[in-house]
């Protein structure tokens, strides 16, 4: 089969609406949104414009979401791939396929490249964790560097990355003009976790005005992407009932369906 390289969307329907709390890293990457909309202002003073920014956080929090966001409110292109593809896919041509990828996105430039999961490459050097060669890797995770190095002042491209595990990366990746800076995306706090209900709410036929503060309440230790699977199960299981809209007696039947997954998922790992 034809594995897919890269999307590349010029997805304009992603914006800071759809990114619910996230305050400081909104504020961060709007910076970089900046950046690509008007590059000359920013250069005019002899200033150079970041090449990278790393994301970092746990899983479901939202920093692909935030990359889309960062394109779609620029206009500009969205070039991604998962770290794991090049582990899982790519073997043997890791470091073409970084090549092909900064081509495409420096022809269509500005643009934003995403990488998701950054440290199935940029794992420290001789901290080797996965299957694949560690030549392999290494040569896959210089590409990278001497692409972003490579980076002249006008490329307009910003490298997004993201990754859960900031800690085993190889502190070449933070170097100066690098992936300089790191925006942290936690898990969200009941504020938070409210604002994402309601983002996910919108397309949802409810029977009953929703207490909000009280989902938000039942949902403690929730990731956006739990809360967003929150939603759409409620919807299937008031649907499964032929029900004409979604309860509160849904939502909390999806809420212990969730946390049951998650219980289930705690048990495997630990
Ligand atoms: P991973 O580390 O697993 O790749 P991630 O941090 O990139 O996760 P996303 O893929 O961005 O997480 O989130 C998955 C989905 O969860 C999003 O598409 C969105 O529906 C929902 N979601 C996560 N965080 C938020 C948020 N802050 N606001 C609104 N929706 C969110």
């Amino acid at each position: 089969s034809k594995a897919k390289l890269f999307d590349e969307k010029t997805d304009t329907r992603t914006s800071f609406k759809d990114v619910a709390g996230l305050e400081g890293a909104k504020e961060e990457v709007e910076e970089i949104v900046e950046f690509l909309k008007h590059p000359d202002k920013y250069t005019s003073l002899g200033g150079k414009i970041p090449k990278g920014a790393l994301l970092v956080g746990p899983p479901g929090t939202g920093k692909t979401l935030l990359a889309k966001a960062v394109a779609g409110e620029a206009k500009v292109p969205f070039f991604s791939l998962s770290g794991s593809d090049f582990v899982e896919m790519f073997v043997g041509v890791g470091a073409s396929r970084v090549r092909d990828l900064f081509k495409q996105a420096k022809d269509k430039s500005p643009a934003i490249i995403f990488i998701d999961e950054i440290d199935a490459i940029g794992r420290a050097r001789g901290k080797n964790n996965f299957t694949g060669s560690n030549d392999e890797r290494e040569n896959t995770l210089n590409q990278l560097l001497t692409e972003m190095d490579g980076f002249g002042t006008n490329t307009n491209v910003i490298v997004l990355a993201a990754t859960n595990r900031a800690d085993v990366l190889d502190k070449a990746l933070m170097r100066a003009g690098r992936f300089d800076r790191q925006i942290y995306v936690d898990l969200p706090d009941i504020r938070e976790r409210k604002e994402i209900f309601e983002v996910h709410l919108r397309p949802i036929k409810t029977s009953e005005k929703l207490d909000l503060d009280f989902l938000a309440r039942q949902t403690p230790g929730f990731s956006g992407a739990d809360i967003a699977n929150v939603c759409n199960e409620a919807a299937l299981i008031a649907a499964r009932k032929e029900k004409k809209a979604v309860s509160k007696q849904d939502f909390l039947d999806a809420v212990d369906r969730i946390v049951g997954g998650l219980e289930k998922k705690n048990k495997i790992i630990t």
